[in-house]
């Protein structure tokens, strides 16, 4: 294979298999490119496909890379060839090894609503408000991404806060087992946990998995890191790819210390840093690297350019949030119109995703198609949900969320009453709900209408059932959207007709959905088809869409690892990017990562905007442009109002030399 067009380093590193591999470069460098040139390299160094498995953290990212490696390689070389998100790497390993969990067969995904009704039931009975609920749940996230089961948090708890979550968190994970259902960070906890205690399994799946690769590894937390160790094991067949400048998902437990960790576990690791950029213009690249510079680095990196300076960085300083969407709007269709690029080719991105809005609106009033990621989410829909609900309480019985959910849909008047004594009942047997509400001390200690009312669901779902054992998942679906007369519901319910056959035909699309899966997949069970489209409506919000030719909306997060001609970053104000809830010191490092992703993701245009006012709860603000705004090269910067860099270049020079020398001497020599 030719491997001409790639520079010396990106060549060395897609040779080296012999010894685990770490990629450490900056933004536009080529890493997702190796990444998917060495899977090509792997299969012709006569590695099988079905036993090399790249790793990526968004559904979106495994399908581009899937379909990178098909335009090196034909389609049934690369038959079997495993790209996935982390999550459904594990969730792989599970669907296969969950019963030695003590799980069993079609286990549920929650996702994070059901996870805050969940863990409020259990906290309500200590009569806990919903702060404290949202702080536990952030708390135990915190615990499983950092492989901390609950005797070790119980354990470790040092105030009375911490122990009392530390208990719920253990009372929390048998209540997931009695309802055979995982939430999101157990689908990596568990395999981990798994591969500890079952020697014979990891075998089994180290010897599946012959090579791995990781892209954006920056962004592992330790029990991503501890599940990468496990599968690697001895054979050490492992590339990795990361920046650590790029690491913006500290929230969610990410460890860049993991760059490191890897220098430690793998005495053999070979180290490969790329340097020249090819994504964005010099200026926009001297812009980012300038930003980045005020951050403590661990590692040193360089990132040069060799195309031309470019174009100026934009700065469009708007007098409210409205002038700021028209002027981005007007800006696009101009620039439409003078170079006639494509609208795919232009991408909004911002730090929340409620700041889409006034985007949208002005979008559509210039009649310009656009897609946001994430944000209209199908899976978030009322109709959607409740659909699911039915088949998972099909395929897991033991689902309560779901079954919570779907009791009254349609309305079945089983009333508030009889279902706090069912869930009552429940919890002091420890039972599901669904084999509770089949027991007669239930049965007995609800009145006589509540109970037939009861036995006329549970014969629904029985018949569903054994509908579920002779259909496949779309005509089951289909059967079921008809039995309960759900269209009929929707039309009681919702405020309009019209509302009512828009969310009858998003059920319609989830059905064709349902189709094309089973299409896709070698299983076609129910249970193979709720726990893909469960771990999709998580980990993607809902977001499958087709690439089409229009604006791309997205947050910066979203928008990792992509790349864009024109990129407009909008909201550049000081309490939104740094947003208002991270703004000590580690806080401010990852805003600015966050804001060194967004300028990395242009090639040859950036624009930033901002608001100087904006209404906040009825009341008319003052804003304030980023403080990031003062880091960036000012002769680079077109249409600035401020004039002022807070720091000299010397100051920023020495605060960065500091810190790093601080930090080296914390962690020993590492560049
Ligand atoms: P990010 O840090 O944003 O994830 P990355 O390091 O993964 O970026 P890629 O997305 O792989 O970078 O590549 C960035 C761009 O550079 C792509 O358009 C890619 O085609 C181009 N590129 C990478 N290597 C080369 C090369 N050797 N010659 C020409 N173009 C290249
Ligand atoms: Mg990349």
């Amino acid at each position: 294979m030719n491997l001409q067009d790639l520079n010396q380093p990106q060549q060395q590193a897609v040779k080296c298999i012999d010894r685990p591999c770490l990629v450490l470069a900056g933004a536009g460098s080529g890493k997702t490119g190796v990444i998917t040139r060495k899977v090509a390299w792997l299969l012709r160094q006569g590695y099988a496909a079905q036993h090399i498995c790249a790793v990526t953290f968004t559904n979106k990212a495994a399908r581009e890379m899937r379909q990178r490696v098909t335009r090196l390689i034909d389609s049934k070389t690369t038959k079997g060839l495993k790209i996935s998100t982390f999550h459904s790497l594990g969730q792989r390993i599970l669907i296969h090894e969950s019963h030695r969990l003590g799980y069993r067969r079609g286990f549920s995904i929650m996702d994070s609503r059901d996870v805050e009704t969940c863990l409020g039931e259990l906290a309500h009975r200590l009569e806990q408000d919903s702060d404290y609920i949202r702080q536990s749940m952030y708390q135990i996230s915190r615990w499983k991404n950092d492989f901390v089961a609950p005797a070790a948090a119980a354990a470790t708890a040092d105030t009375p806060l911490l122990q009392a979550q530390a208990r719920l968190y253990e009372e929390y994970q048998q209540h997931l087992q009695t309802c055979n259902s995982m939430d999101f960070d157990d689908l990596i906890m568990l395999p981990v946990q798994l591969f500890r205690d079952h020697a014979e399994v990891l075998n089994n799946w180290q010897d599946r998995i012959r090579y791995l690769l990781i892209d954006e590894y920056q962004d592992t937390n330790t029990s991503q890191y501890e599940l990468v160790k496990a599968l690697c094991g001895i054979r050490q067949k492992l590339t990795v790819v990361g920046d650590d400048d790029q690491s913006i998902y500290a929230w969610r437990g990410a460890r860049p210390e993991n760059l490191q960790r890897l220098q430690q576990d793998f005495a053999a690791l070979e180290v490969i840093k790329l340097e020249q950029n090819y994504r964005s213009s010099s200026r926009i690249l001297g812009a980012a690297n300038q930003l980045i510079a005020n951050n403590r680095h661990l590692y040193e990196k360089k990132l040069w350019s060799a195309s031309a300076a470019g174009e100026l960085i934009r700065v469009f300083p708007c007098k409210n949030a409205d002038d700021e969407a028209n002027r981005v709007v007007v800006d696009i269709l101009s620039k439409r119109f003078q170079e006639n690029t494509p609208c795919s080719q232009f991408a909004i991105l911002y730090r929340s995703n409620f700041q889409s809005r006034n985007y949208e609106k002005a979008l559509r009033d210039h009649s310009i198609p656009y897609q946001v990621a994430g944000g209209n989410a199908f899976f978030e829909r009322r109709e959607i949900k409740d659909i699911l609900a039915y088949l998972r309480l099909l395929s897991n019985p033991d689902d309560d969320q779901a079954l919570l959910r779907i009791i009254n849909v349609p309305r079945r008047e089983i009333g508030a009453t009889s279902i706090k004594a069912l869930a009552t009942y429940a919890g002091s047997r420890k039972r599901s709900l669904d084999v509770a509400m089949r027991e007669l001390g239930l049965l007995e200690s609800i009145n006589n209408r509540a109970r037939i009312r009861i036995q006329g669901f549970i014969e629904l779902i029985a018949e569903l059932r054994q509908q579920a054992l002779q259909d496949d998942a779309m005509d089951l679906c289909r059967a079921l959207v008809s039995r309960i007369d759900y269209s009929d519901w929707l039309r009681e319910t919702c405020t309009s007709v019209k509302q009512a056959e828009a969310a009858m035909e998003n059920v319609m699309e989830l059905i064709s959905w349902i189709g094309n899966l089973q299409k896709e997949r070698d299983d076609k069970s129910l249970d193979a088809v709720v726990a893909h489209l469960s771990l999709m409506s998580i980990l993607e919000n809902g977001e499958d869409q087709k690439p089409q030719d229009a604006v791309q909306l997205m947050t910066i997060h979203a928008a990792k690892g992509l790349e864009f001609e024109h990129i407009y970053l909008v909201g550049f104000e000081e309490d939104s990017l740094p947003h208002h809830q991270s703004q000590d010191d580690d806080g401010i490092e990852e805003e600015r990562r966050l804001a060194y992703v967004g300028i990395t993701r242009a090639a040859s245009n950036l624009t930033l905007s901002y608001a100087k006012t904006r209404q906040k709860f009825g009341d008319m603000l003052q804003c304030e442009v980023s403080r990031f705004m003062y880091e960036l090269p000012e002769a680079d910067l077109e249409g600035a109002e401020h004039t002022l860099s807070k720091l000299s270049d010397s100051e920023k020079h020495q605060r960065g030399l500091d810190t790093f020398a601080d930090l080296k001497a914390l962690l020993g020599s590492a560049d």
